[in-house]
């Protein structure tokens, strides 16, 4: 039986597609901001995917389509389309241009068709999931294969550098090395990625705020200049420090005097976020999932209250979840000033559940908070 993507991509191009990929969209679990701090972070790559279906053509022609958008996006060749990405398009042609400089290249065109389950922009990283699809399927068009860990750094790069978001490795790995069940661990500082032991028998549910802080970059990169600041005159004592994260709590406390309060309270909540990631691994692997729970809440209310970086609305789904009967924590996923909710949950708690808690929101905010709930799910890959 052939798949949406492929029956969308022989309906666009009158012909099937000769490989098709797939890629997750992901969460993060545990850990944040640890990631340019050198810290830990835990994040679950969910069972909703992005497909890109290619195949090659026999003359030069580079042509892009995606289910969300009616028109083509046709080029002349590969190289034509490099000089002149923009859009949507940027994010595979980002890719590409990556892989060329590998040497990894498509002989010829190709036929490109891209179909998606995981919403953009709604904190599960669809932007990752579409560059490491992507590159899996311009690897089997030229008939090469990265290796896992290659790829997810190439497909971050081309975020980085193409697209010009500074994501970390967070999303480009966790959608590259996830497993059903298993949880990814990335350790930032060295890049090492693994999975490991993940909540059995639960859900993950994602609640939406619908609100975003308009100036959402300039406090992201407040936050990433104030943790320099924390690292420097902490360095000052402590010289053997490599990282933030290298500071222990007990040192911080020692140092409170050299750093301003508020560089003082963004430091206190990386050094101990990147603790309870590492708590969170031991926990998960004796399936305490009362204690994950409680420190994915300490999380939430140390970027609260610590780093600044949730919004009143937040707080109110957190409260509102743990609150609840069946869910065992929640917090603030991704960056924060807006954006998402994540609750880990039994399986027991139903969309009735989650539908009362987005109805207690409603109440207060005059906003629908849209939610989903999701499995942990396996990571990119060839699906032809
Ligand atoms: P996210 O948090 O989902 O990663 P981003 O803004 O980083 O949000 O990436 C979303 C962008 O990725 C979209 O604006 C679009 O350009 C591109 N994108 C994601 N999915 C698709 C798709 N199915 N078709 C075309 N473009 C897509
Ligand atoms: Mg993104």
């Amino acid at each position: 039986m052939s798949s949406a993507v492929e029956t969308a991509f022989e309906q666009q191009f009158g012909r099937p597609p000769v490989f098709v990929s797939k890629a997750p969209g992901r969460i993060e679990f545990i850990g944040n901001h640890t990631d340019y701090n050198g810290g830990e972070v835990l994040g679950a790559a969910v069972d909703r995917f992005l497909r890109v279906a290619v195949a090659p053509r026999e003359d030069s022609k580079v042509q892009f389509a995606s289910e969300g958008n009616p028109e083509v996006v046709a080029f002349a060749d590969a190289q034509s389309a490099l000089d002149r990405a923009s859009g949507w398009v940027k994010y595979p042609l980002g890719v590409l241009a990556l892989l060329a400089r590998e040497g990894i290249q498509p002989q010829d065109g190709f036929d490109f068709f891209v179909t998606s389950e995981i919403p953009a922009g709604a904190g599960l990283s669809s932007s990752a999931a579409f560059e490491l699809a992507s590159s899996i399927a311009f690897e089997a068009l030229a008939g090469k294969e990265l290796d896992r860990l290659e790829r997810v750094r190439l497909c971050r790069r081309a975020e980085n550098e193409v697209v010009g978001v500074p994501c970390g490795i967070l999303d480009q790995g966790v959608s590259g090395f996830g497993e059903a069940g298993r949880l990814v661990h990335i350790d930032c500082s060295s890049e090492t990625i693994e999975t490991v032991e993940g909540p059995e028998h639960t859900r993950l549910w994602i609640f939406e705020s619908g609100k975003k802080h308009n100036l959402v970059d300039s406090m992201y990169a407040e936050r990433n200049r104030e943790c320099c600041e924390a690292f420097d005159l902490l360095k000052k004592r402590y010289q053997r420090i490599q990282f933030l994260v290298d500071v222990t709590p007990e040192e911080l406390m020692a140092a409170q005097g050299d750093l301003p309060e508020k560089v003082f309270l963004r430091a206190r909540h990386i050094i101990e976020e990147h603790l309870r990631v590492q708590e969170s691994v031991r926990l998960l692997a004796k399936g305490d999932l009362k204690g994950v729970g409680e420190l994915l809440c300490a999380s939430h209310w140390s970027s609260s209250r610590y780093f600044e970086n949730s919004i009143e609305e937040l707080d109110t789904l957190v409260e509102l979840l743990s609150a609840s009967n069946g869910v065992y924590g929640a917090r603030l996923t991704g960056g924060g000033f807006g954006g998402a909710v994540m609750a880990l949950c039994t399986e027991s708690f139903s969309d009735e559940d989650a539908k009362a808690v987005a109805d207690q929101y409603a109440a207060k905010y005059d906003h629908d908070p849209r939610f989903r709930g999701m499995a942990i799910a396996e990571g990119a890959g060839r699906v032809l």
